[in-house]
């Protein structure tokens, strides 16, 4: 939806504000304004515009909005998310609202959502339909769908037409526009819409809330263009991108002051970074080379794509220091043949080159992968050369999947002649192999002392303390709460398939940057 039609569908909320909620099909109207995912259309965006906007503020006539009320995010999916969350939760905050754990106690709930497979949705659904009887004994609570979900004219008609009880849903372009979006729902006796499918916008400035202060996600990029056959990504996040990098650089400082040890970086093909920039020649390769400078103990990135990962980037990461030894690497399918129905735009031979290339400038890497078997009409042989790629590279741990059809996307029109029973058994066949490979990664460290950053109590246990260690391998030991927060040396004393338990040894000293 642009901004005019957003106006538009303000008017025609006004013109039946008097019809609450009441059991209209609005889907008519509806489709005159949102279009389902189109491939053709989707592609022609790369010419929009970025626009910047450095100037975010609460407008003053909601300030206090949240005086004496209580908000509650429920997350699904992905990093991107997540962060998303902590920006939303800085905006409630700016208003005045507090933060509760539960939804009894809220005066706004909103289910932040993910599109990526089926269940995913179906899960969001479900919480939808619970939380139908908090919403009658409580009519003031305000109840808001938002995330990629929202992002789906099926979708955002399902609960048009099924949960009218739903106050708001709005889009992942459209998080900087909750404090209107909150006004509106409070105003209007109608459900708030706004699905805007404006994607040229980069904004700065939002307000954030992080979770914790260890661990710090920065953004350095919004939505994708690969449009892999499978994915509903580049429909629900709109185009690449890139955030300026002094916008990053300043982020990453301001972390580093406020003693957080350990930064992501965020995008769904980081490897694009910088592709959009007109004025300069910037990648992630540069952006890296700067960031490591900054003293900050360790930075990650996620997610990469084969196809952008630059000879200039494995230089970089090389020199190591404060840049972490794993690269979390989708490869998607070990078959040319499949990769090239997912329009992945490598081959199984160029992905192993790329990995030798990885493995030659930074022998200690650990390597991770996303898989998706049962691809449309996928044979046992391609399957089977998934299998063989896994074991080549020699992948230290996998997020596995079936393949999920989503509407709007070009796999979700092929025909499919693989049974559900062969791909769940195939799946199976797959993690086995994960698990395999996950425990011989493992055991290599049996008797190593590794550093740990510290994230607190261990989950099960509260006498003992979990952390990570540089290759993102969960540690449990004992030691004393002190070393919360802080990077420690542990002995591994037991290695188990998906982590590790160990004592530990003695506390690090202060990195050097250099
Ligand atoms: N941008 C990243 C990339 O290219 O690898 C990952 C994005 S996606 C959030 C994470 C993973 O979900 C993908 O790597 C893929 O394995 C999986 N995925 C995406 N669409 C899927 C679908 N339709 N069915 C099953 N798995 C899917
Ligand atoms: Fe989806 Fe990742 Fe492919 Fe983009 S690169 S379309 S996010 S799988």
């Amino acid at each position: 939806m642009n901004e005019q039609q957003r106006i538009e569908n303000q008017q025609v909320n006004a013109a039946n504000s008097s019809d609450k909620k009441s059991a209209k099909d609005y889907s008519k109207y509806f489709e005159r304004v949102i279009t389902a995912p189109s491939l053709k259309d989707a592609k022609k965006r790369g010419k929009e515009e970025v626009n910047y906007q450095n100037d975010f503020k609460i407008p003053e006539e909601f300030q206090g909005m949240g005086n004496g009320r209580k908000f509650y995010i429920r997350t699904y999916g992905c990093q991107m998310n997540e962060h998303d969350t902590e920006v939303m939760a800085g905006i409630f905050m700016a208003l005045g609202y507090e933060p509760t754990e539960t939804v009894e106690d809220a005066n706004v709930i909103l289910l932040n959502t993910c599109a990526i497979r089926e269940n995913a949705e179906n899960k969001v659904f479900g919480e939808i339909g619970h939380l139908k009887s908090l919403k009658m004994e409580k009519p003031d609570l305000l109840l808001g769908v938002c995330g990629c979900m929202s992002q789906e004219e099926s979708v955002v008609n399902k609960i048009l037409r099924t949960y009218q009880y739903v106050d708001m849903i709005f889009g992942t372009h459209n998080i900087h526009r909750l404090p209107n979006i909150l006004h509106e729902a409070y105003l209007s006796k109608e459900m708030v819409v706004e699905v805007w499918s404006k994607e040229g916008d980069v904004i700065e400035n939002l307000p954030k809330v992080r979770r914790g202060n260890i661990k710090a996600w920065v953004n350095i990029m919004y939505g994708c263009d690969k449009f892999c056959t499978y994915c509903i990504v580049p429909f629900t996040r709109g185009k690449e991108r890139s955030r300026r990098p002094e916008e990053i650089i300043q982020e990453v400082r301001q972390l580093a002051a406020h003693g957080y040890q350990e930064i992501t970086l965020l995008g769904q093909n980081v490897n694009a970074y910088g592709k959009d920039f007109t004025d300069i020649q910037y990648g992630l390769g540069d952006l890296m080379d700067e960031l490591r400078k900054i003293d900050i103990p360790r930075i990650r990135f996620t997610t990469s794509h084969p196809r952008d990962f630059d000879d200039h980037l494995i230089e970089v990461l090389a020199k190591g220091g404060n840049l972490m030894n794993h690269i979390h690497l989708p490869v998607q399918s070990g078959s040319t043949d499949v990769l090239k129905i997912m329009a992945r735009k490598y081959s199984r031979e160029q992905y192993l080159e790329l990995v030798r290339k990885i493995k030659a400038a930074i022998p200690d890497v650990a390597l991770t992968t996303d898989i998706i078997v049962g691809y449309p009409n996928e044979t046992e042989e391609q399957f089977e050369e998934t299998l063989s790629l896994y074991r080549e590279v020699g992948y230290e741990s996998a997020y596995t999947f079936i393949y999920s059809p989503r509407e709007g996307t070009p796999a979700a029109q092929m025909k499919d002649n693989v049974p559900m029973e062969v791909k769940k058994e195939r799946l199976q066949r797959l993690n086995n192999l994960v698990n395999e490979l996950s425990a011989e990664a493992m055991k290599k460290y049996q008797g190593q002392v590794v550093e740990v950053l510290v994230e607190g109590e261990s989950k099960n246990n509260p006498d003992v303390l979990a952390g990570y260690t540089s290759k993102n391998k969960l540690v449990n030991f004992t030691g004393p709460k002190t070393a919360i927060g802080k990077i420690v040396k542990v002995k591994i004393t037991e290695a188990k398939t998906w982590s590790l338990n160990g004592e530990m040894v003695e506390e690090l000293k202060p990195l050097e940057v250099k």
